[in-house]
């Protein structure tokens, strides 16, 4: 199935097909690169899962009227019903399934009379990456995480050949590790896969990265979507994978192509009735999902900060509440902050409003939020958003941590103290503004993210 519009090109261009794992913060920045190679005279297909197809397919107000780009989609092996926010399960589903696939997609492009044919393969799934392999095509590796998480998942044989883990991925010694002395000092119970789920979770994720590392190492280009200078001392520890980011919206459209949920811009009007830099942006994502105590924790902490604020509860947050809020809640918070379903993220971080983001550091809002100034308050979840809090709180020292109290709750006084903390900070503006900078320059001419981008778009064009 396609939506999108037939645009004419002219034959002859290079044509690249794109295939993200299928979760909505590997989406976004396949479908920005996708963009940007676009501007350089691509054609793109973009596959999603029928599944997430048809969810992007319904937040577009109007047809996509990005010609360039065709969304097509295929199965990702799970029944209509299951469950595609279990890690494990769609992990397991799309390993066995989405190779095979992509090939039929490649083949039809390419027996079809009106096509560009696929000069290129672009994903973060070596299995997928190999499926060019056999067809001769250039095969490019997208790294959606941060260098550090790359270093520290291409590090796995080292962690098991000095006793830290078992060749299983379970955790043999629980201490600190650094992998080189500019990274963050990490916590071994917070190693990536470690922190995915359940234990049967943690072992189909920990199988799939080994795996992955293996298979991904058939891409002739490794790309990551990081700036050099960001993460130096990660980056020197992979020296064959290229900085291009941060990847953002740059397409200039008026819709987002590529989200699950509809944006509701009508959150901009609101930030625009703000005084600058008034206003805490609160989101976790598309995974996270709040217990009703938390939830409501967080509530009472933000209504007791006193700042404004703008705060992202998507309709599946609060699993099995109909009415999450405390009583009384949205009344008394009518003018003080708005609540919305889904934001237009990378426009609500750069308006002047915004004053810090309260945010589970995940690794797209991490470069969204670094690109726009704004200051981060930590509230990690799973994954890799423990490294990314490390390298926001003591490598960049742009932000401050939110702690846990012996209830294992973050407490509506901690978030109503760090916020006024943070926004008093002179200190974490300041680098923040810093870390802003690096990253304008490295993405304007010259800059080390735009000579790479260049460089790469020279390696596949031919
Ligand atoms: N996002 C958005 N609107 C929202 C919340 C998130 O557009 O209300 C986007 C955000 O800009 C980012 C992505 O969703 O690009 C989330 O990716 P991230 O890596 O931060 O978190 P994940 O969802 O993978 O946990």
């Amino acid at each position: 199935e396609v939506i999108g519009n037939e645009d004419t090109l002219t034959m002859g261009n290079p044509h690249a097909i794109v295939v993200p794992y299928p979760v909505q913060g590997h989406v976004i920045p396949h479908m920005e690169l996708s963009h940007q190679l676009v501007k350089c005279g691509f054609q793109i297909t973009f596959v999603n899962t029928e599944f997430n197809h048809r969810r992007i397919a319904a937040t577009l107000e109007t047809d996509n009227k990005e010609g360039r780009i065709n969304m097509v989609s295929i199965q990702d092996g799970l029944s209509a019903d299951e469950e595609r926010n279990d890690i494990g399960k769609l992990t397991e589903a799309v390993v066995r399934f989405l190779p095979s696939e992509v090939k039929d997609v490649i083949e039809k492009i390419n027996g079809s009379q009106n096509d560009d044919k696929v000069t290129c393969i672009i994903s973060d799934m070596g299995l997928v990456l190999e499926v060019g392999e056999r067809m001769g095509i250039h095969k490019v590796a997208l790294w959606t995480t941060g260098a550090g998480l790359v270093a520290q998942m291409l590090n796995i044989p080292n962690l098991i050949d000095t006793g830290i883990i078992n060749t299983d991925g379970t955790l043999i010694k629980h201490e600190k590790i650094q992998l080189s002395p500019a990274m963050p000092v990490m916590n071994t119970a917070q190693l990536f896969w470690l922190c995915i789920g359940d234990s049967e979770t943690q072992k189909i994720a920990f199988d799939a990265i080994v795996q992955n590392n293996e298979a991904i190492k058939v891409a002739n280009w490794h790309v990551c979507n990081s700036t050099f200078e960001l993460e130096p001392a990660a980056f020197a520890l992979i020296p064959d994978v290229l900085p291009i980011g941060p990847l953002l919206a740059n397409s200039g459209m008026g819709q987002s192509l590529g989200h699950f949920w509809p944006e509701d811009s009508t959150c901009l009007d609101w930030l625009n009735q703000q005084p600058d830099r008034s206003v805490v942006y609160v989101a976790f994502g598309s995974l996270t999902i709040f217990d009703q105590v938390q939830f409501q924790e967080l509530a009472y902490g933000l209504e007791l900060s006193k700042q404004q604020f703008l705060w992202v509860v998507r309709p599946d947050m609060t699993k099995g509440s109909s009415e999450p809020y405390p009583e009384g809640f949205k009344a008394r918070v009518a003018t003080q902050g708005q609540m919305v379903g889904w934001a237009p993220q990378q426009k609500v971080l750069s308006h002047p409003s915004i004053a810090c983001f309260l945010s589970h550091c995940g690794w797209n809002s991490t470069m969204e939020s670094a690109h726009n100034g704004v200051p981060f308050l930590c509230w990690p979840y799973f994954a890799d958003q423990f490294q990314n809090q490390r390298q926001i709180c003591d490598v960049w020292k742009v932000g401050l941590e939110l702690k846990k109290n012996e209830n294992g709750i973050i407490a509506r006084d901690e978030i109503k103290e760090k916020v006024n903390a943070l926004l008093g900070n002179e200190g974490i503006r300041s680098k923040i503004s810093k870390l802003k900078e690096t990253v304008a320059k490295s993405l304007s001419h010259g800059g080390s993210s735009a000579n790479n981008f260049t460089k790469f778009v020279n390696g596949i064009q031919k």
